[in-house]
């Protein structure tokens, strides 16, 4: 693998577009991305709170960490001293959580709403009604230590662009939506973070601003129990 080559390819293939590029480091060792690192890359996310603690305290302190997978309540504390962002909001139990340790840590962390656009059951996620359930009680406008910065969104694993295309299509429409209904409590909403290795590239067309990209930088992952 030559994650260098992939970063430059990526980057070039993402040019047109205003969309990050954040590069899922999970089950890759430190080293790793060390190297992606020495090519330039700064943005890294990972979906085990574990494996992002020890890589942060192991690696330059210049490397921004993103949450990316399912975050449980009690593991927060590990990640909220220095995370970047977390993509995987899924209920406001947890959004409480982050903003009570964000607090302990002086802090304001910034989040997005996942949502499930997929046809998959087994994917997390909120509804449009939930999402809505959030913004309007007065928990979470009473939070001072989150800011929603945007969405996040998984297409279903399909081979049929069509319907990648409709699910990223009908998350970019939300998104414009929720940025006009709610823009005195959303003032930060400006990430959309969709696409991934298989899909960026339809991501991107639909208004991505964030792709998490793993397997196509690093090389296919071996998961180890
Ligand atoms: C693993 C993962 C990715 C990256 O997947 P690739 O197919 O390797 O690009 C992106 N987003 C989430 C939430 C993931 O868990």
């Amino acid at each position: 693998m030559n994650i260098q080559q992939n970063i430059d390819v990526l980057q070039q293939k993402l040019s047109p577009y205003s969309c990050k590029l954040i590069a899922v480091s999970k089950t890759y060792p430190a080293e790793t991305v060390m190297a992606a690192y020495v090519a330039g890359q700064r943005a890294f996310g990972e979906n085990k709170v574990q494996e992002m603690t020890s890589k942060y305290e192991e690696l330059p302190k210049d490397i921004e960490w993103h949450q990316i997978g399912h975050l449980q309540r009690n593991k927060v504390k590990y990640i909220a001293p220095f995370v970047s962002l977390i993509h995987s909001v899924d209920s406001l139990k947890l959004l409480k959580e982050i903003n009570k340790e964000a607090k302990k840590n002086d802090r304001v962390i910034d989040c997005l709403f996942q949502m499930h656009i997929a046809k998959e059951e087994s994917k997390f996620g909120l509804s449009e009604e939930e999402v809505l359930e959030i913004l309007n009680s007065q928990e979470f406008q009473e939070m001072k230590h989150i800011r929603i910065t945007g969405l996040m969104g998984m297409a279903t694993n399909t081979d049929n662009e069509q319907v990648i295309r409709g699910e990223f299509s009908m998350l970019k429409k939300l998104f414009d939506t929720l940025k006009t209904d709610y823009k005195n409590l959303l003032p930060a909403f400006q990430e959309l973070s969709m696409g991934m290795s298989s899909d960026y590239k339809i991501a991107a067309e639909e208004g991505s601003t964030m792709v998490r990209i793993g397997s196509a930088i690093f090389g296919k992952r071996v998961y180890q129990n």
